[in-house]
């Protein structure tokens, strides 16, 4: 083979692009339910607004972003997140002016250059939400409830919820010098990274994986006691929050997300049995990043989730929201039909809402029940020379195996009647009822 997908990379293919495209779908409904706007930023930005948004001293920054100069000499990043461009954006549209909150989703791939291994790849596609310019707890549950909607929708179970506040910039600072000084102390048993990060960004050494460092940051202060009391009533009013909602969590003093712009409300969905790479969803408020990057003081929570991860956990669960997504009609011309009359039922069939397909390969009757078949076609439509004449078509119904026969001027009526009755019990079929 001469030419593969980059490392890191891969294409999805029918049924597995079928199933991505349509949880993009779903998670999108889930958000538009809850009042978001899309937004649709470009694949590339300015090195720069990562630098100052995620942090000159993060992971992503120093190792994992794809940065390179165009022909034109300027300086481009494919983004490896979603949310400094959606800031960039705000500031740069001025959607403040539009009113506030501004309430927006996106859906794309990310890019970073991390060490390729299961749930973790070098593009990967986020969808997440962003709410700029509250400060309302109750818009932090809200960002939270968008993925445990999603979750419940598509039937998983088995994810937990950890919830941590990390702090305003009046509370962190003091935490941080005391986490530094503690670090200080346990310099020697830290990892060559953490011995550098300690001073300069001692919030990363407790999410180092280091076994070493990770018992050396045992006892390390948490946040939690250090909190002001702004920050700690608003810890409470969102945990109060998301009781209301019955969504359950667990607090997690250590947990510290690795980007800089994260403040106060921080959040993991992490489900089991997925390996190293469990956290399907993640997010947090970030009330100094629209500041950081020029833009009036605004604050913002938001949230975003990696779809090849929540495919992984629909797997792990053996659950399959899509298996019933398939064909409603495939029409098989026996030899010597008029095609004419065929492709007519078929473009009103289409016209109807029913997902219909047909033979182009000049296949016989038998390779085309066999298409109908690989398509997962519900009903297949036997059309005969003879059958025409008489005014009748054969109906099969895949999956009950029988077949009756219709006149072929109600046949669509036919098709359209049997589907929305079998719909109740078929959510997901491609047949549109509400045109
Ligand atoms: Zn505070
Ligand atoms: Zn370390």
């Amino acid at each position: 083979m001469k030419y593969r997908a980059p490392k890191g990379t891969f294409d999805l293919v029918y049924p597995d692009s079928e199933k991505a495209n349509w949880l993009v779908r779903s998670a999108c409904e889930v958000m538009a339910l809850y009042g978001y706007e899309r937004i649709i930023t470009p694949i590339i930005e300015s090195a720069d607004l990562f630098r100052r948004g995620i942090g000159d001293d993060s992971d992503i920054v120093t190792k994992e972003m794809y940065s390179f100069e165009d022909q034109g000499g300027e300086s481009l990043t494919l983004r490896p997140e979603g949310t400094a461009p959606v800031a960039r954006a705000f500031i740069e549209r001025g959607l403040a002016s539009r009113g506030l909150p501004q309430k927006l989703y996106y859906a794309g791939p990310m890019f970073r250059r991390e060490r390729p291994q299961a749930g973790r790849f070098r593009q990967f596609f986020q969808v997440g939400a962003e709410a700029i310019g509250s400060v309302d707890p109750f818009i932090d549950a809200e960002i939270i409830a968008i993925s445990d909607h999603l979750f419940k929708r598509l039937g998983l179970s088995g994810y937990t919820l950890f919830l941590n506040n990390v702090g305003c910039g009046e509370c962190r600072p003091k935490y941080m010098s005391r986490l530094s000084e503690f670090l200080g102390a346990v310099i020697p048993a830290l990892c060559g990274e953490c011995q550098r990060r300690a001073s300069l960004n001692p919030l990363r050494v407790l999410d180092c994986k280091n076994g070493s460092c990770r018992r050396a940051v045992a006892d390390a202060p948490t946040m939690g006691s250090y909190l002001c009391g702004r920050c700690r009533e608003n810890f409470d009013a969102v945990m109060m929050s998301l009781d209301r909602l019955s969504i359950t969590f667990e607090i997690d003093e250590r947990m510290v997300r690795g980007l800089d712009y994260y403040t106060g409300t921080a959040f993991e969905f992490q489900f089991e049995g997925l390996g190293a790479q469990n956290t399907v969803s993640a997010g947090g408020r970030y009330d100094y990043l629209i500041e950081q990057l020029g833009g009036p003081p605004t604050p913002g929570v938001g949230y975003s989730l990696g779809v090849e991860r929540l495919v992984m956990a629909l797997d792990a669960q053996g659950l399959d929201p899509c298996e019933r997504l398939r064909l409603d009609l495939f029409i098989a011309g026996a030899p010597g039909v008029d095609r004419d009359r065929l492709l007519d039922i078929l473009a009103r069939a289409r016209e109807e809402g029913i997902s219909a397909d047909t033979d182009v390969m000049g296949r016989g009757l038998k390779a085309q029940m066999k298409q109908a078949d690989r398509m997962r076609a519900r009903l297949v439509l036997i059309i005969g020379p003879d059958e025409l004449e008489r005014g009748e078509v054969t109906v099969r119904d895949l999956d009950a195996s029988e077949q009756w026969q219709i006149p072929v001027e109600m046949v669509i009526e036919k098709v359209i009647d049997f589907l929305k009755r079998i719909m109740g019990s078929n959510q997901n079929m491609r047949f549109v009822t509400d045109k």
